[in-house]
């Protein structure tokens, strides 16, 4: 018997992660270059990624695999700051409640105390639940709820709690406690150290990853006949195939089948992802934050959070890299040259540097980036993902799956899905 033709669409790290354990497929890729949502680019002589990266992870197989591709620097003890209402504190938040004035820090903390009380054993039903059994109304009101408005643009009972795992910490009442009473170290952030090459961007120790691969670029898919096994592309070209693996945009996947059914489009239509908008600064003085990056609350501010990518990389060289992000819903379509215009304007007053420092500064916008987690998208997407399985096509990577994973776990889902490919079913 034959190998089954296996193909597969996108080349970012989960499809990279799919075809180097699948020997003899080739993966198909719209851009003219592999990595996805984790390339970097150069811009005004620094490096600046989709958005802050950072490679913390755990995983000692993938260390060993993407660590040893470019020097890294190495960071201890990363330093995370919150900004509001023109004061600077420590991330996260409900841990560092004694950089707040007095007023903020008794009434978070009286309400910090209240709510282990009242909500003791009751599971949250949704973000909103959540973060009010956790930390309490005055976190809730005056922080989460914000900072959920600017970043996710949805309310927060709508979101679900599924995408909390490795971003919010789950409250410590000792730890919270002693935060309020005197300046405390960050000691469980959970990026508290984390690696990043000393050149060439995030993607820099990522890159050999796409190397061995049988990758075709340039290669956009735009329909899949599901019946007849054939995707076609934006060339004219087309491909059958016995397996497809799509790392693409499950809703993009879902409008290139002619005859998927109402549902399944339906379903599709559910998932909601962010837009992001990424203004990358070179402004030429040095040290202008002690932060490697920040979050911002101010609702007349649109940036909601700020990196510094000269402190990742470790590089000194006497300029400041900055990079803030913007999220919008996927729709928003916003005057870009004002966005820029207001974003340097603000960054300037924040990080105090005048207008005639900034070197080079550019807008780029990606059409996605978070996916939302909402309550819609749990059911949404297994209802999807069950009927392409049924049509032999699989899905996996963050937007393959809509499920926010970090760079090792797209990877290691591509890689997953190989190893499961390749067992034969019950
Ligand atoms: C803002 C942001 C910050 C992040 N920060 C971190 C971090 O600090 N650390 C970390 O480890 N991870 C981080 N991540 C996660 C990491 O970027 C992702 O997990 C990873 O890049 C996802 O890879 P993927 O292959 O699943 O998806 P993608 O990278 O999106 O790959 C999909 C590929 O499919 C291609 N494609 C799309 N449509 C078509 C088509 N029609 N035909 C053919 N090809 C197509 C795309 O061009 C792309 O190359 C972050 C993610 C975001 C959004």
């Amino acid at each position: 018997m034959s190998a089954p033709n296996v193909i597969v669409l996108g080349a970012g790290l989960a499809g990279l992660g799919f075809a180097r354990h699948w020997p003899g497929c080739r993966v198909f890729e719209a851009d003219g270059e592999p990595g996805g949502h984790a390339r970097s680019h150069e811009f005004g002589g620094a490096w600046f990624d989709r958005g802050a990266h950072i490679c913390h992870s755990q995983d000692e197989a993938w260390l060993k695999l993407v660590g040893a591709a470019t020097p890294l620097h190495e960071m201890a003890k990363s330093t995370v700051l919150n900004h509001k209402a023109g004061r600077w504190f420590a991330y996260p938040v409900q841990n560092h409640l004694f950089d707040l004035p007095k007023a903020d820090r008794e009434a978070a903390l009286a309400d910090f105390l209240a709510a282990q009380e009242k909500y003791r054993g009751r599971e949250p039903k949704n973000y909103e639940e959540w973060c009010r059994f956790q930390y309490g109304d005055y976190l809730l009101e005056n922080f989460y709820r914000l900072y959920t408005a600017k970043y996710w643009h949805v309310p927060m009972a709508e979101l679900a709690t599924d995408w909390l795992g490795g971003r919010l910490l789950p409250s410590q009442v000792a730890n919270i406690v002693a935060g309020a009473q005197g300046p405390a170290e960050e000691k469980q952030a959970v990026f508290r150290t984390f690696r990043y090459p000393c050149r060439g961007g995030f993607f820099a120790m990522l890159a050999p990853l796409a190397e061995g691969v049988d990758l075709r670029l340039n290669k956009r898919a735009v329909r899949v006949d599901a019946q007849k096994r054939i995707v076609a592309f934006a060339d004219g070209g087309e491909e059958s195939f016995d397996s497809l693996v799509s790392t693409i945009p499950l809703p993009e996947l879902v409008g290139m089948i002619p005859d998927a059914p109402a549902d399944v489009r339906a379903a599709a239509a559910k998932l909601r992802a962010l837009r992001q908008i990424c203004v990358n600064v070179v402004v030429g003085r040095e040290n202008l934050s002690p932060a490697n990056w920040f979050y911002v609350y101010d609702p007349e501010i649109d940036v909601s959070r700020v990196s510094f990518p000269f402190s990742l990389s470790g590089e000194r060289n006497g300029r400041t890299a900055i990079q803030a992000e913007i999220f919008l819903p996927q729709a928003a379509r916003p005057d870009e040259s004002a966005l820029l215009e207001k974003a340097l304007a603000d960054l300037g007053r924040l990080l105090k540097f005048p207008a005639s420092a900034i070197l080079a500064a550019e807008i780029r916008a990606y059409p996605l980036s978070y996916v939302v987690s909402d309550l819609a998208r749990g059911p949404a997407v297994r209802h999807v993902r069950d009927w392409l399985r049924g049509r032999g096509i699989e899905t996996t990577g963050l937007f393959g799956a809509w499920e926010y994973v970090w760079s090792d776990r797209a990877f290691a889902g591509g890689r997953a899905l190989a190893q499961a490919l390749r067992e034969p079913r019950p």
